[in-house]
Parts: C-alpha cells; sequence; structure tokens
C-alpha cells in the first residue's frame, strides 16, 4: 500500500489528490493524529449495551 487516499464527501478510495467521482480534495486514507475507528467503537459499544 502506498499513498492511498481517501474522499470526504464520497468515500472513495484513490490515488489522486482529487476524487474523480465529485472532484473534491482528497485526504490521507490513515491520518496519524485522528483515529475515527476508535470513535466508532465508542459508540457500537453504546449502542450494543443500550438495545440489549
Ligand atoms: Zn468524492
Amino acid at each position: 500500500m502506498t499513498n492511498m487516499k481517501k474522499c470526504p464527501s464520497c468515500g472513495r478510495y484513490t490515488l489522486k489528490d482529487y476524487c474523480p467521482e465529485c472532484d473534491s480534495k482528497t485526504v490521507n486514507a490513515h491520518p496519524p493524529s485522528y483515529s475515527p475507528q476508535d470513535r466508532y467503537g465508542k459508540y457500537r459499544r453504546k449502542e450494543k449495551f443500550g438495545s440489549s
């Protein structure tokens, strides 16, 4: 894997600086200072806990 980028608008992965789908500026697919997966984990745990 090289410099994979991701479009924040449509979520498409690309190697280009601009999304081929919607022409938005793409961001690094794995930003070092921000981990959305962690937040999702918290949300999912809370959701699961509340519904069960
Ligand atoms: Zn896009």
